[in-house]
Order: structure tokens, then sequence, then C-alpha cells
């Protein structure tokens, strides 16, 4: 007791002196912070000179979301790119190797969403990109917003805002922590890719109007578009880029990582062409089709060229304080969704869009210096291989009807029930009930879930099927529970999740591919940091999507989106 009592005294010592000391050293240090300051101010007098914020921040942030970028496209093509694009973030930045999406269904919204909030649909409500709202049973896109009306169209593509996101954006944050002196720009072919990252004050989104070949906004941001977007629209550029014809970059017997180009077991054709082969003619197949630009990377190039123009022309980077610039690159997807992974089409997007990226990162040096801006480059979610192309080689594969599996349920639960339609959607891979019919005709939920599930774990491609808000009592690995609950949102996720087994996806066609499962191909993600305030290094540490909006609110010295989960990034900043 004595001896213990004893101990205790002593350190009660050394933490009162050691606390005493620090206070002391803190006393000093800001009589000499006061000291400096007092000096400077007088000079400041002498020379006129306006007062510096003292506060080091970038001048401007670039977010890159390259929609369906696998990690490992990072190395699939590395000796293919140069030295300016995909190798430069690597060669000077810092790479987070082993980025991974805590939730599920891994979509596009979702994905959006999550790097720019650092949070997950549980909390931010963009449950994927569309979702049923379980109080009416209906289908809700996630950036629809019947209140507002396009600007630069009539069509229902401009009735769009973030209203339906719950929570703030990194971008919002720097906007309160300004003032809203920071300009926050939103840019992507995809409504939902420039809409989301920007938040709910942001200056400006825009995306792209397939009827018109226009880039538009709507009435939730502003009421005309600016002088220079309709400059931009006055160009015609997506009939510019698509009379060339999408030929390869390099002679097409070069492209080794990829199945030959004519694979049509494996890919979809453009409409009107005759195989999924390259050249594509998108000179001949454009005609009033604009939109085709989407699935080309002239697509990027295009985003790319508007990211430009927005900085030009919105003096993004001259201000006083930080602008943030949030572009999506949407074609990337769209030719994913088309090809699969393993195409010629694929392979040539990359080195394509590297060497857009190369271009992007010497115009940002000439217009803002090296060194004074900050680039992020990550992606919403990866991509499955094509299963016909697995199965060919012997891996396992394979694809799920999720329509089909609807009717059946329907049909079971009408025999026993005698209620119609108790099954509404299969989306984002959950069973959403019609609460309202099983309200109105006084049946058992729970009775209804434990029928579906014990259908759909008999299902030859169904891993798991699991009753979302009884997660934590079900056997199932531990990283899937917590992607399930992290991915359930009560008011806008159906009450059972599918799990499909691994080199599976939903869906009955034999082409491209897909995402939005929990396996690594679709949850591993690049995450790549350049620029003013970054180290240059590499961890093979696991981080997490959610750790992105954290890291950049660090880097800015402003407050973490207000549904923030992720943890700052440490050894990204410096
Ligand atoms: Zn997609």
């Amino acid at each position: 007791m004595k001896l213990k009592h004893l101990l205790f005294l002593l350190l009660a010592a050394a933490t009162f002196s050691a606390s005493a000391q620090s206070h002391k050293k803190k006393h000093t240090h800001s009589r000499h912070r006061e000291a400096t300051h007092a000096s400077h101010s007088r000079r400041e007098l002498a020379y006129d000179r306006p007062m510096p914020t003292g506060l080091p921040r970038p001048k401007l942030v670039i977010g890159l979301v390259v929609d369906q970028m696998r990690w490992d496209y990072l190395y699939r093509y590395f000796d293919r790119y140069e030295e300016g694009g995909f190798k430069r973030m690597l060669g000077e930045g810092f790479t987070c190797e082993n980025t991974n999406i805590d939730y599920i269904p891994t979509v596009t919204a979702a994905g959006h969403t999550c790097i720019y909030t650092g949070s997950v649909p549980a909390i931010h409500g963009i449950a994927g990109n569309d979702f049923i709202v379980q109080a009416t049973g209906k289908s809700m896109y996630c950036t629809d917003d019947s209140t507002v009306t396009g600007v630069g169209s009539t069509s229902k593509a401009g009735q769009m805002s973030p209203r339906n996101l719950l929570v703030t954006t990194v971008t919002d944050e720097l906007r309160l922590a300004t003032n809203f002196r920071s300009k926050v720009i939103g840019i992507a072919l995809k409504d939902r890719g420039g809409i989301l990252p920007a938040g709910h004050t942001a200056n400006a989104a825009y995306w792209f109007d397939d009827a018109s070949g226009n880039w538009i906004s709507s009435t939730y941001y502003m009421n005309s578009l600016p002088a220079w977007v309709k400059n931009f629209n006055d160009q015609k550029i997506p009939e510019k880029y698509l009379k060339q014809d999408w030929n390869t970059l390099y002679p097409v017997a070069t492209y080794l990582q990829s199945a030959p180009d004519n694979s049509a077991k494996y890919e979809g054709k453009f409409p009107g062409a005759d195989a999924p082969t390259m050249p594509v003619k998108t000179s001949e197949l454009y005609k009033g089709h604009l939109g085709m630009i989407r699935s080309t990377p002239f697509g990027n190039s295009m985003t790319l060229d508007i990211a430009k123009a927005a900085i030009q022309n919105e003096q993004l980077g001259k201000n006083t304080v930080t602008d943030f610039l949030a572009v999506s690159l949407s074609s990337t997807d769209y030719i994913g969704h088309q090809f699969g992974p393993n195409s010629v089409e694929i392979e040539d997007t990359y080195l394509r869009l590297d060497h857009d990226l190369a271009t992007f990162f010497t115009y940002l040096d000439e217009t803002l210096g090296k060194g004074n801006y900050s680039v992020f480059l990550t992606a919403d979610h990866g991509a499955a291989h094509n299963p016909n192309f697995l199965k060919d080689h012997n891996i396992p594969a394979g694809t799920w009807d999720d329509a089909a599996a609807q009717k059946e349920m329907n049909a079971m639960l009408s025999d026993k029930y005698k209620v119609d339609n108790l099954v509404i959607s299969m989306d984002n891979y959950q069973v959403n009930l019609n609460n309202i019919a099983i309200k109105k005709a006084g049946i058992s939920a729970d009775a209804i879930k434990l029928d579906c599930i014990s259908y759909l774990q008999k299902q030859p491609a169904v891993q798991f099927a699991v009753d979302m808000q009884n997660a934590n009592a079900v056997t199932i690995p531990v990283d899937l529970r917590s992607r399930i609950v992290n991915g359930y949102n009560a008011e806008h996720s159906g009450v059972i999740q599918v799990v499909l087994k691994p080199g599976y996806f939903s869906g009955h066609g034999a082409t491209g591919t897909t995402h939005g499962t929990w396996a690594p191909y679709d949850t591993h993600i690049p995450l790549v940091f350049m620029g003013w305030g970054i180290n240059h290094g590499s961890t093979t540490r696991q981080t997490h999507m959610t750790d992105i909006a954290a890291t950049v609110a660090s880097l800015l010295h402003i407050q973490a989106p207000d549904g923030c989960i992720g943890k700052t990034i440490n050894d990204a900043i410096r």
C-alpha cells in the first residue's frame, strides 16, 4: 500500500511539473508570436501592405473522380502511361494503395457522395442511384427535384439538385469556413457526378444534356447560364469530337492487356454497329444521338475541356481564398459497362484519359503555378470482369436474374397471403417490400421477410440473404456485415440485402459488365493525392473511401462534413 502511495505521489508530481513546463513553453511561444506579430503590423503600416491572412492553403483543390476506375488500372496499363498523367501523380504525390469502400451498394451516386461527405448511405441518405422511398413505395432518382427547372434545357434532365442529400460535403464546409468567399463548381457528364460532390451551397454544377448536346444546370443554382457556358455550348464540341471517329491511339496489335478486339461474346455493340470492334465509326453513328459521346473517350476529353473553361472564366484559384473544382469523368463507366475490363476499348480509354490528364496538369501548372494547387484522384466504384470471359477461363462467375426472382417471390407470396405485388423492387440487390399493401392487409412484414429470405437462400447465385434490420444477428463475415449496416438507410433502403457469390452480378445480359457488390473488384479503388500540402509516398495500410473528405478537410484546416465517419490519412499530408 505504501509503495503504491509513493508511486502515485511521484507520478502526480511528475505530471504537474510536465504540465507546468508545457504551460510555460506555450506562454513564451505565444508571447514570441505576439512580438513578431507586432513588428509585422508595424512594417505593414510603413509599407501600406494588406495584412497577410497567415493561414497557408492551396489556391485551388481539384477533385477527380474516375467513374468505374478499378485500383488495378493504375498498374494494368502502367507501362504505357506517359510521364505527365497517372505516373506523375504516383511519382510526385501520395498513393493510398489499399483504399476500400465500406458499404454496399457500390454505385455512382453513393460513391460520389461518400467521397465528398466522408459518410455512408445509412447517414447521408443517397442509398443508390435510384432508391425506393420506403414511406411511399415510390422510386426516386438520387438528384431528382421537381421543384426546380433546367437552365439551358427544357428537358427533365435539368430538374436536378442535391436536395436528397442529408449531410454536408467537404465543398460545403469550405464555403462555410470562408463565409462563402470560396467558389465551388461541380462538373460531370452525369448529373449526379457533378451535383452531389459540389454540395448544397455550390456556386454551380453543370452536366450534359443528350437531347441538345449542351452543358446545362438548374434553377437550384442560377437563372441563366453564364456567358462562358453558352459560348462553350455554341462551339458544338460534341460534334467536333464525334466526327473524328474513335480509333485506337496506337496500332491495335500493341494492346497486349486486352482480349483480341473481336470478342462479341464479351462485349456490347454500339446501336447501328455491326460488331464491337475498333475503329468505332462515331461520325456515322452519332447523328441524332449526341449522347453517344458519353460512351467514347471523347466524353472525358470534353469534360476536361469544360473544366479548363470553368477555371479560366470563373478565375478559379485567383481568389483570396481557396476555390474547389469537383470533376467527375463519367465515360470510363459507360465504356466499362459496354465492353468490360478486358477490352481494347477500356485499355484505349485509360491511355487516352492518361494523356488528357497530363495535358490538364500542364494547364494547371501554367495557370496556377506548380505546387499551388492540390489534386486528388479516386473512383466511385470498380467493376467485375465479364462473367462469360471468367467462365471461359474456369473462374466461377455468372449472372443472376433479379427480375425473375422478384416475379417468383411475388407469385409465392400472392399464393400464401392473397395479396399481389408484395415485392415492389429488387434495386440495389435489396428486396423492397410493398409497405402500404402490407399495412392495409394487416399481414406481418416479418413473416414475409422470412419467406423471401428462405426463397433467396435457395438460389444458386445467392451466397447470403440478410435481414437488414437484423444484420448483426446473422452469421456472416464481419466485413460483409459492416458493409450492409453502413449501406442500410431506413428511409431509402430495402429490408433484405442479397449478397451474390463473388464473380456474380445481377442482370441477364451476357456482354459487358457492372458493379454494386462488396467484392474487391467493386470496392478497391485508387486514391492518389498530389500538389500543395501533399507528401510524396505511399501506404499499403488499409484506408477507406470515407477518409478522403476527412483528409481534404484537414489539408484545408476546415471542419469535416457533418456526417463524416472517416479519419484523416495523416501520412499523406504535410
Ligand atoms: Zn456504372
